[in-house]
């Protein structure tokens, strides 16, 4: 039975916490950084016609913003971004979210620090991924970067969250923000939204500096001590201060 919906208004018409109240700059804010943000994927040749997207949670909120749906990376605009609850449920916009927002959604609930999630199918990581392959630590960026090797999670079903549940169960007890799905691509977590798209960066640049060096020759592992300090070192000293 459907809810009268006098009764029971369609979540948009509902007190939309993303246009009015405390939350709403901070809405606004997300939706300009995500839309932004998208313009780096490309930037960075990470994706191709609409594969991929990025999220960020709204700082204060229990929402998200998020890509829309199969739309083209030039024509994205704040405005057109899709706002959520952490169920994944939308609250504002007119188009449909992302269909990874389920499970983008999922990673918000279970991972309290991540403000941020990039999930694309960048060449050189889903190669890796194809593969069903982790990218072994062997040079210092990833030292820096990951703390270790970039993990491979299993295949998921797209359209749920269990590609959520996967990446969630797969950087538990891992250093790094990035984790290739298998048969898939990649997913990226951060601090920030900045912060995840980062990642993804630099997780595509790994993934095609050490498929470069094995084409070349046996690879050698970087010692787990040299990674510790590596990872210390670029975490708490690199960079302005
Ligand atoms: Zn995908």
């Amino acid at each position: 039975m459907s809810p009268d919906p006098a009764m029971n208004p369609h979540p948009a018409a509902r007190a939309d916490p993303a246009a009015v109240g405390p939350g709403a700059e901070a809405v606004s804010q997300a939706r300009r950084t995500v839309a932004e943000l998208h313009a780096e994927l490309v930037r960075n040749g990470l994706v191709a016609w609409t594969s991929g997207n990025v999220s960020a949670r709204v700082p204060g909120t229990d929402l998200l913003v998020i890509k829309p749906s199969g739309v083209a990376y030039a024509d994205l605009t704040a405005e057109s971004m899709v706002v959520c609850d952490l169920s994944g449920t939308r609250v504002s916009g007119e188009l449909s979210p992302s269909s990874d927002t389920a499970s983008h959604a999922y990673i918000y609930r279970h991972m309290p620090g991540v403000g941020g999630v990039v999930h694309t199918h960048s060449r050189y990581a889903t190669s890796w991924a194809a593969r069903g392959e982790p990218i072994p630590c062997v040079i210092t960026a990833m030292a820096d970067e990951f703390g270790g090797e970039i993990p491979i999670g299993p295949f998921a079903p797209i359209g749920g969250e269990e590609i959520g549940r996967a990446v969630v169960a797969t950087l538990s007890g891992h250093r790094s923000p990035a984790v290739l799905l298998r048969s898939h691509g990649v997913f990226t977590v951060g601090a920030t939204a900045r912060d995840a798209v980062k990642a993804a960066v630099m997780c595509e640049d790994a993934a095609c500096t050490v498929h470069l060096a094995r084409l070349g020759g046996q690879l050698t592992p970087l010692p787990p001590g040299q990674i510790d300090a590596l990872y210390r070192r670029y975490q708490d000293e690199y960079g302005q201060r």
